[in-house]
């Protein structure tokens, strides 16, 4: 495959989570905790509510406005997580940092975000891309205050 058949397919990748964002709309469900985040330089928010199970993603999902990439990332970030550990998600969240800024490819466990690999050509994006990753920062701080 060609490299911009590939780059093609990853757009429509990313255009497809953004048309049909998988885990929309939050449950306000007794128990879950909510985290917003925004990136003001684009104008991106989401607020993402988590199902948790001991120190086990259940569930994610998602509510907010802003751009294709900050509203598809955080639709592959609601797959992605899903049935991993906090510190799974966490380090996972870290080569995805890593791998936008450019410094590492992106490893076979990061799934479909890799597709957004190409953002590091865009330094204005990267924040867009890293934003629905960064909201686990806010997690920890969130919890034992739920919904
Ligand atoms: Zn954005």
């Amino acid at each position: 495959m060609s490299l911009s058949k590939l780059e093609q397919l990853y757009r429509q990748v990313i255009v497809d989570h953004y048309q049909h964002p998988h885990h929309h709309g939050l449950p306000n469900e007794p128990g879950n905790f909510q985290t917003v985040i925004v990136n003001p330089s684009c104008g991106d928010e989401l607020t993402m509510e988590w199902a948790l199970d001991g120190d086990r993603i259940k569930g994610l999902y998602f509510d907010g406005v802003g751009c294709s990439i900050s509203q598809a990332s955080a639709s592959i970030v609601t797959d992605l997580y899903k049935g991993k550990t906090i510190e799974e998600a966490k380090n996972l969240s870290i080569a995805f940092s890593q791998m936008v800024q450019g410094q590492q490819e992106g490893p076979e466990a990061l799934g479909e975000a890799r597709v957004l690999a190409g953002v590091k050509n865009f330094p204005a994006r990267i924040k867009c891309a890293t934003l629905a990753f960064k909201a686990i920062e806010q997690l920890e701080s969130k919890r034992g205050k739920s919904v």
